[in-house]
């Protein structure tokens, strides 16, 4: 049998082994999940309907318009200096901007040479999903807003940030962008008509399929009935699950314990759940701990699926032990240019390869002199004149490959997004995200349809961890030297 092969943007890729034949239960999250969204559209609604509150309010926000470009996921909010930063895997800051000016190595340094990132501390905002890029990029704005004595006085970087986040999250919650999402879907939502059959095999596989959503009913209805029921032959997408979940309040819905009600209407009339849960019936709030017992399956049996880095994955791993995917739409994209970057990589590499034989020559070429100076060690086999003379060939050559590799080395950094580069980078080393995506995400994936490709049987192995002093690792010195980035 021909077995079809995906593109490899559109793989699962493992961080920790995981048979998918082990998994009794798969739980999925809805929004930027089994729903996609055109990301721009809807954040750029969110970003307006935002500032508009704070227009009414009368700050001077007249003019500002949303930036698609402006935020990444992964980036992080410095809520003290009023910054945005990009980090390493270790917390290092790579790049850093205040309000919308980026900060240049001097200034970057200053700010950050004794401060790491450190997600628990209430200093730093993490960017965990595609909802925060509209409210970062007003923050920031509002940053330039703030500086420029613009805003009522009093109001400091931090409070700033919280009269932000108060915004978006009223915004959120009172449904005048739902119902402008609900009445046209087609402009919000990007369809993919490979997801119901990945569910389906899934379901037919013998799987339980759980869906847990923090949205409410009636916006889960409709986006669910817009994203699935036209693929399902007369079925609707309610026969795909066995547990419905709405309002969950992730991620407390997998810490403490809420109480579970019954949706009984379809405007969405609750009643209190007294028992267990019951086939075929949709519910709102309630546990993770409820759910398992309902099952009666728990920890590595269960694979939770979500976009949302700490709310669906990082919480779930950390505190009920389930299997744990995370969903990255950029990944396509970041595949995409990675792939056709590829050659010119291979240009640095080469060089770098270069460069770094001919600096370990000047050092020894130095060394040599130094000794010769100062009379002691073993005598050297070149005069002093030979040894000045290597030396201003190799400095010469040095700069020649610096000045070859540093326009590369920027192209790279700007790959998918001109100021913050790629999601999973940070200078020439992992990004904070990608980091957190190794911590807590068991697999990732581009879109949950990939699962397609996988089937439900999959067994999907990590790639054994490379270090440093693996023979197979090239060695080199950091790019980020040569982009002028490092900041430790
Ligand atoms: P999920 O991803 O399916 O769990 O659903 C995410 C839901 O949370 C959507 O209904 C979003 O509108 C909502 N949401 C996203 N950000 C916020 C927020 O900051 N406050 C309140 N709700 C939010
Ligand atoms: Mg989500």
């Amino acid at each position: 049998m021909e077995v079809e092969k995906p593109p490899r943007a559109r793989g699962v890729f493992c961080n920790r082994t995981l048979n998918m034949r082990s998994i009794k239960a798969i739980g999925y999250d809805m929004d930027y999940t089994l729903v996609d969204y055109h990301v721009e559209q809807w954040e750029r609604r969110a970003y307006e309907r935002a500032r508009d509150k704070l227009g009414e309010l009368g700050w001077p926000v007249q003019g500002l318009e949303y930036d698609p470009e402006a935020i990444i996921r992964g980036l992080v909010i410095d809520v003290e200096l009023g910054n945005l930063v990009k980090a390493n895997r270790f917390g290092f800051v790579k790049k850093a901007v205040h309000g919308t000016r980026e900060l240049d190595y001097d200034q970057m340094r200053t700010a950050y040479m004794r401060t790491m990132v450190d997600l628990a501390q209430p200093r730093w905002v993490f960017i965990n999903t595609l909802f925060s890029l509209s409210e970062a990029c007003l923050y920031m704005q509002l940053v330039d807003l703030l500086d420029a004595r613009k805003l009522p006085p009093g109001v400091g970087y931090r409070d700033l940030y919280l009269q932000v986040r108060g915004t978006i999250d009223a915004m959120h919650v009172e449904g005048d962008l739902k119902a402008e999402i609900i009445a046209d879907p087609e402009r919000f939502v990007k369809l993919d008509p490979e997801l119901p059959l990945a569910l389906l095999d899934q379901r037919n596989a013998g799987k339980k399929l759980l869906l847990i959503t923090n949205s409410e009913w009636s916006y889960t209805v409709a986006m669910m009935t817009w994203t699935f029921d036209r693929y399902l032959g007369g079925d609707t997408w309610r026969d795909l699950f066995d547990v419905i979940v709405v309002g969950a309040r992730k991620p407390e819905f997998f810490t403490t314990r809420s109480p579970l009600f019954e949706i009984v209407t379809d405007e969405g009339l609750l009643k209190p759940v007294i028992g267990d849960l019951e086939p075929c019936k949709a519910y709102f709030g309630g546990s993770a701990t409820q759910i398992e017992k309902h099952l009666g399956i728990s920890g590595d049996e269960i694979l939770y699926v979500g976009d949302h880095m700490f709310g669906d994955v990082h919480v779930t791993k950390n505190v009920l032990r389930w299997r744990t995917g995370l969903v990255l739409r950029e990944l396509e994209q970041e595949i995409g240019a990675i792939e056709r970057f590829q050659a010119t990589e291979h240009d640095i590499a080469t060089r770098m390869i270069e460069k770094e034989a001919l600096e370990n020559e000047l050092a020894h070429a130095r060394v040599g002199l130094q000794r010769m100076k100062a009379g002691y060690g073993p005598k050297p086999r070149a005069s002093d004149r030979a040894l000045f003379e290597r030396i201003a060939q190799l400095r010469a050559r040095l700069s020649v490959l610096d000045q070859e590799i540093a326009p590369i080395a920027k192209q790279a950094s700007e790959l998918c997004n001109r100021q913050w580069g790629l999601l999973t980078r940070a200078g020439n080393d992992k990004s904070h995200l990608a980091r957190q995506v190794e911590r807590y995400a068991d697999i990732y994936t581009s879109r949950v349809s990939n699962f397609l490709f996988a089937t439900p049987f999959v067994y999907l192995r990590s790639p054994r961890g490379s270090l440093p002093h693996d023979p197979s690792t090239p060695s080199g010195p950091p790019l980020a030297a040569a982009r002028g980035e490092a900041v430790e």
